[in-house]
């Protein structure tokens, strides 16, 4: 028997996966499946982008390049960053990685090992507790609670943090809640931090460009003062459409961006060439597409919580970012996964159960609005159906 190293008994993954690949066999099987399971924009990324990458190749941009990525993207994401939030980042401490989930994948490397407590979302980003629980360390929920409009709670953070407290993991606009932690929670949470001076951030921003009714998204690369200890993660695969470019970055302090270089050169050399000139394409381009895409997502979103809301048995908070719905569905007495499954198999909508995002999680599920509004009103339909025919409720 080969014998693996102990971190693979206790390595998980993402169930959103595992869906999409039942919905797809009983898609394939002549079903009609509508998937409202999977996170991922459903439109094409934009033809100037696609033209960049093309060109790059016809350029003869198909070798390695450095492996923290090339001049003018870190320098462009050093302008966008600045663009956006009136942070000033050296393109030196910005490295261009294959998709978002790379950063967390490092960052919790560099901090997890037995004795160690990382800090993270529930519910949250799957991949979070799985690669803490890989590393050995002890993986310690915040819990991210529906009476709080899905924020996180600064105080309730701050009470979680202990003297092996490592890390700690925030995600806003959030996956699967769709929340939006306001200003003022996340300055509490930062002047708390300061005391703190052994803990650091790991902030996932990768939907910081998806909030709706004005509502603002907060960097936590405002905070001067913890500069020195976070690690900004964010990417293009939401906001430009890219999920299947593998395309992402981030910022890292001084202190740690040579290590994470390191695991960069050890593990990719580089993220694929062209690739990088469609990145570059993306920040230094038009962003109406970004607009008109955010602007779709909104409407839809308006779409999905209208309809929810209006089936007996579920309460659907109305989300201000990602694309994301989650509604509570307690009063229909089913267990979360229970009703995906059932949803998946005998009405073809595929969602996601709250468990798979956390113990928190239960009493939910996720729906993903990356789909059209006929298809997400099919969808309503068939979810009010089977409820009505269905409820556990006695
Ligand atoms: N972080 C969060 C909160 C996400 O929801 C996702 C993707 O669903 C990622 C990171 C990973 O993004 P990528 O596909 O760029 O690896």
């Amino acid at each position: 028997m080969l014998k693996t190293i102990d971190g693979f008994d206790r390595i998980g993954e993402e169930n959103a996966f595992a869906v999409l690949a039942r919905a797809t066999e009983l898609a394939q099987s002549g079903r009609d499946v509508i998937n409202l399971g999977i996170g991922q924009p459903d439109f094409k990324t934009p033809d100037h982008i696609v033209e960049a990458a093309v060109k790059a190749l016809r350029d003869g941009h198909h070798g390695y390049t450095p492996a923290t990525g090339i001049a003018p993207l870190r320098e462009a994401v050093s302008s966008d960053l600045h663009k956006r939030y009136r942070v000033e980042t050296d393109p030196g401490n910005v490295l261009i990685v294959p998709g978002g989930k790379v950063t967390m994948f490092m960052a919790i490397l560099m901090f997890g090992e037995p004795g160690a407590e990382i800090l993270y979302p529930d519910p949250g980003f799957p991949i979070y507790r799985s690669m803490i629980e890989f590393t050995g360390a002890r993986p310690v929920p915040v819990p991210i609670r529906e009476e709080n409009d899905f924020a996180f709670s600064a105080e309730e953070t701050l009470s979680l943090v202990s003297d092996r407290t490592r890390l700690l993991i925030l995600n806003s606009p959030a996956n699967p809640t769709g929340g939006v932690t306001p200003r003022a929670e996340i300055e509490k949470l930062a002047a708390g931090l300061e005391a703190l001076p052994h803990v650091a951030i790991l902030s996932d921003e990768i939907y910081s460009q998806m909030t709706y009714d004005g509502t603002e998204h907060v960097s936590l690369l405002e905070f001067e003062d913890l500069r020195d200890r976070l690690i900004l993660l964010d990417g293009w695969s939401k906001t430009y459409a890219m999920t299947g470019w593998r395309m992402g970055y981030s910022v890292w302090p001084d202190t740690l961006f040579d290590k994470a270089r390191k695991l960069a050169v050890n593990a990719w050399s580089c993220v694929n060439a062209p690739a990088q000139f469609g990145g570059l394409a993306a920040l230094n381009g038009p962003q109406d597409a970004v607009r008109d895409m955010v602007a779709e997502f909104d409407g839809r979103r308006r779409l999905i919580v209208d309809g929810l809301n209006a089936i007996e048995g579920l309460s659907c908070k109305t989300p201000r970012g990602a694309f994301y719905a989650y509604p509570n569905i307690r009063s229909t007495g089913w267990k979360a996964k229970d009703l995906a499954s059932a949803l998946l198999e005998e009405e073809g909508v595929a969602t996601i159960g709250g468990p798979d995002f956390g113990t928190m999680g239960e009493g939910y599920i996720r729906l993903s609005y990356a789909n059209s509004s006929e298809n997400i009103l099919a969808a309503l339909d068939r979810i009010k159906n089977f409820l009505n025919f269905n409820s556990l409720k006695t």
